[in-house]
């Protein structure tokens, strides 16, 4: 009872959902934090806009100085549900309050086991379906990969061009692009291939038969290189996060779940970044007619703690024997807490309409900007749609625009993010929650910006590709 009161009270000193700038960006309190960030803090970790945070709610951030900023970020997929949740709020209080940790290897408790039993629901497939927790979204890819070798006896894994799937050995290996994520990092985990992704803007064969030539190839190498019977596992993002926003051609995925039905490989859908709402649907693979074996969430399943979680076929999920799988936080009771409420508010607040409604507001404003002559592509699904920039008449990557443009963004307090593997993508992820004044407000600001580059781009260097 007083967990939630306390949380209705949070819920009562919420930021009003309006953009405010009393400063610059950052402003003098987030630039003397920054100061003693640097004296403590490794360099190794980047940071895409250095303001210190307050306070977040619904589409806002409110930094130390005082000013709001649109959030077109939501961490980075994470807040969906909106960063404090009163629901996800209400139930971290009761939890905490009552135990912290057991460690579910030691002793049980209920959230894990009501966590699993939605994402059994939840996910497509109308199958018998078990449930793994753990906390990161690489610990799900490597857990997925760990189940699918056990249950196959096999080794190879094969990975898609643009792939993301974390910074671990295993999963810095599986992603593709090389600076920052595996650069100096090596050796690599053995037994990783690379396969062509459907992508429909930058495909190099036939524009009209993407799909079809990308399955031809993939089956080729894996067929003429690797063996199908050697292979463990594919593991494809249904939309492609961090390498673009990549909507694979119509088709391919499905091919790609046939082939490995045929051939005994474990499908694995990585929804860690498209999945639980944020495309339109409640995994993206639906779109692609696809029931993947195996289906790794992590990102917006905790409502913003961490837990992550790797779902799928019972004898796939059931081949590892007792004490194969685990870790010490693993599900933790809290982050279990935040999880079903955030599944319970995707799902009785329909966030997958939200998203459709989102994209159906800012698509068609993407879509106008392409006349600029800088935005090569427009693309993405729901609420989680990209802008690529190219270098006018052709579509030579223009990275230089999409910085100058985030920077534009930013300092006018509206935090978008930037991604693709040539650095040359501005994603938008707001959360779910967002209201419509305050996103208009965002994509406004990014409209400007996008227009102001074109009208006067920053000076490129560089050949052209
Ligand atoms: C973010 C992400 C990961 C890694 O998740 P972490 O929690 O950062 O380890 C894996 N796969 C995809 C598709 C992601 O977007």
């Amino acid at each position: 009872m007083t967990a939630t009161a306390d949380a209705i009270n949070v819920a009562s000193t919420l930021p009003e959902q309006r953009r405010i700038l009393k400063t610059a960006i950052p402003g003098p309190e987030s630039v003397a934090r920054e100061a003693e960030r640097r004296a403590n803090v490794t360099d190794g970790l980047g940071v895409t806009l250095p303001i210190f945070v307050e306070q977040m709610a619904g589409g806002i951030i409110v930094d130390v100085d005082g000013n709001q900023l649109v959030d077109l970020a939501s961490g980075i997929a994470v807040t969906s549900v909106g960063s404090s949740h009163p629901r996800v709020v209400a139930a971290v209080q009761e939890q905490v309050a009552k135990f912290t940790h057991t460690c579910f290897m030691v002793t049980e408790y209920d959230g894990y086991v009501q966590v699993a039993r939605r994402l059994n629901e939840l996910t497509p497939g109308d199958f018998d379906k078990r449930t793994l927790l753990v906390s990161t979204g690489a610990e799900a890819v490597e857990n997925a990969i760990k189940i699918a070798r056990t249950y196959t006896g096999r080794q190879a894994v094969v990975t898609f061009d643009h792939a993301y799937h974390g910074r671990t050995l295993l999963t810095m290996t599986m992603t593709a692009k090389h600076a920052p994520y595996k650069r100096g990092f090596g050796p690599y985990a053995p037994e990783i291939y690379r396969v062509p992704a459907a992508d429909p803007y930058r495909w190099v064969g036939d524009e009209q038969n993407v799909a079809e030539e990308a399955f031809d190839r993939f089956a080729e190498v894996i067929t003429t290189q690797l063996g199908a019977d050697h292979v463990a596992a594919v593991i494809a993002e249904p939309v492609i996060g961090e390498g673009g926003f990549i909507v694979h051609a119509p088709g391919f995925l499905k091919r790609v779940q046939d082939f490995c039905r045929a051939n005994g490989i474990v499908f694995i859908a990585d929804e860690i970044q498209c999945g639980l709402g944020r495309t339109g649907d409640m995994f993206a693979s639906t779109f692609e007619g696809t029931e993947p074996d195996l289906i790794t969430t992590a990102k917006a399943l905790g409502g913003g703690l961490p837990i992550s979680a790797v779902t799928g076929r019972k004898e796939i999920m059931d081949s590892v024997p007792a004490g194969g799988l685990g870790g010490t936080y693993a599900g933790s009771p809290v982050a279990c807490a935040a999880a079903v409420a955030a599944l319970d508010v995707i799902v009785e607040e329909d966030l997958p309409r939200k998203a459709k409604a989102i994209e159906a507001i800012v698509l068609p404003r993407l879509q106008e900007l392409k006349s600029t002559g800088i935005v090569g592509d427009v693309r993405g699904r729901g609420a989680m749609l990209a802008l690529e920039f190219v270098r006018p008449g052709g579509k030579t990557p223009a990275p230089e625009f999409a910085g100058a443009i985030a920077k534009a963004c930013h300092d006018q307090g509206v935090l978008v993010l930037v991604c693709g593997t040539f650095g040359n993508v501005i994603r938008l992820l707001p959360p779910l929650v967002i209201g419509e004044e305050l996103l208009t407000d965002g994509v406004d600001v990014l409209a400007s910006a996008v227009r102001a580059v074109a009208a006067n781009p920053p000076s490129v260097s560089g050949k052209s590709r």
